[in-house]
């Protein structure tokens, strides 16, 4: 039988079970947790011998009842421009990628929430890999510890300075794994993330962005791709469950809530939602929530049906927004030449058949 991993466990989850499974003392319990936990999230030592002042019995318990084990690293792949991208083995042998996007200022981790992905947007690769598998909580931590480890990130460093769930997946349709890993980073005895380092980005699940407005409550990204419900049902098929009124509606709410704008994502496709009359639409929707924009140059990928928008209609979408007083940033395309850059992450896991 496999154990528990002790990664899928929030900080009041591991300080029940070592009260309820280990013996702790309850006038203890609250200090071994608060150990433990700078043991696995602030120093990153996965071997639990190592854990100093831990009385040894607490420890031959923990050993036996759960597993500190990572996940192992299948591939590297390191872009010109410094980005890094991770292929993943999960223990079920699924695999799943991480990508490391430093840039001066910052540095950036896009973890994933799921093996593959049901919502097949049209210009994204993960969006042709069927969906596999919801990942846990403990394999969503991993790809952090796991980057981590390999950036040498621990102790008072933070290389990692921000978390985006922008890779393979809906992370709104693995909401309860999500939202207990948010949970984890944010622990400010660990990790410690504030949700201003955190980004969740949705394709508009409605009822799940006005659960997490208040349950949630990072920084919010829709990728919102087109202006009008006619265009977004074509590239975004989830449209035609949740129309763009939902979403005016939903992310209306969640701004209120949390006192932030939405970061709405939009990738400029050649002929398809570059235009003008597009631009034009998109500053009227944004004027309707607190919203900033980020404009994406489209990163191709083997088979797909779209191109990227040439340079001098990129410039005059950016302009005629800019113009109109929103806010909007060019996103440059990073890691495009290890197929790191978004939109671009797939791997070869398959959905396996049901058995008889
Ligand atoms: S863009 Fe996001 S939601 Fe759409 S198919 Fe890709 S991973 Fe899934």
């Amino acid at each position: 039988m496999s154990l528990q991993n002790i990664y899928d466990l929030t900080y009041e989850e591991l300080n029940n079970f070592i009260i309820n499974n280990c013996s702790t003392d309850l006038k203890k319990s609250g200090m071994r947790t608060n150990q433990l936990w700078k043991f696995i999230y602030k120093k990153g030592l996965k071997d639990i011998l190592h854990f100093s002042n831990i009385p040894d019995e607490l420890k031959n318990n923990l050993k036996q009842q759960l597993s500190f084990k990572r996940i192992d690293i299948a591939e590297k792949k390191i872009s010109n421009d410094g980005t890094i991208k991770w292929l993943l083995k999960l223990q079920d042998g699924n695999l799943v990628e991480t990508v490391f996007i430093p840039s001066d200022k910052r540095g950036t981790l896009c973890i994933s929430s799921q093996v593959g992905c049901t919502l097949n947007c049209k210009f994204c690769h993960t969006g042709t890999q069927l969906m596999v598998k919801n990942l846990s909580t403990a394999e969503i931590i991993n790809q952090i510890l796991v980057a981590k480890d390999e950036l040498k990130d621990w102790g008072t460093q933070k290389i990692i300075t921000n978390i985006v769930y922008m890779g393979m997946g809906e992370p709104f349709y693995n909401y309860n794994n999500v939202k207990k890993s948010i949970a984890i980073l944010k622990n400010n005895q660990g990790l410690d993330y504030s949700a201003k380092k955190i980004t969740v980005s949705t394709a508009g699940i409605t009822p799940e962005i006005i659960k997490a407005a208040k349950e949630i409550s990072t920084y919010l990204a829709l990728s919102l791709h087109a202006p009008n419900d006619e265009l977004r049902e074509k590239i975004m098929p989830i449209n035609k469950k949740y129309k763009i009124k939902d979403l005016i509606e939903s992310c209306s709410y969640y701004a209120k809530i949390n006192k932030e704008k939405i970061f709405l994502e939009y990738v400029l496709l050649k002929n398809i939602n570059d235009s003008e009359h597009c631009s034009k639409q998109l500053i009227k929707l944004m004027s309707k929530f607190p919203s900033k924009l980020n404009l994406i140059e489209f990163n191709a990928w083997p088979g797909v049906g779209y191109e990227p928008s040439d340079q001098e209609t990129v410039q005059k979408f950016y302009r005629s927004i800019k113009n109109s007083g929103h806010i909007v940033t060019l996103r440059k395309s990073r890691g495009e030449d290890i197929l790191g850059a978004c939109g671009q992450l797939k791997t070869e896991s398959q959905r396996k058949p049901k058995s008889l």
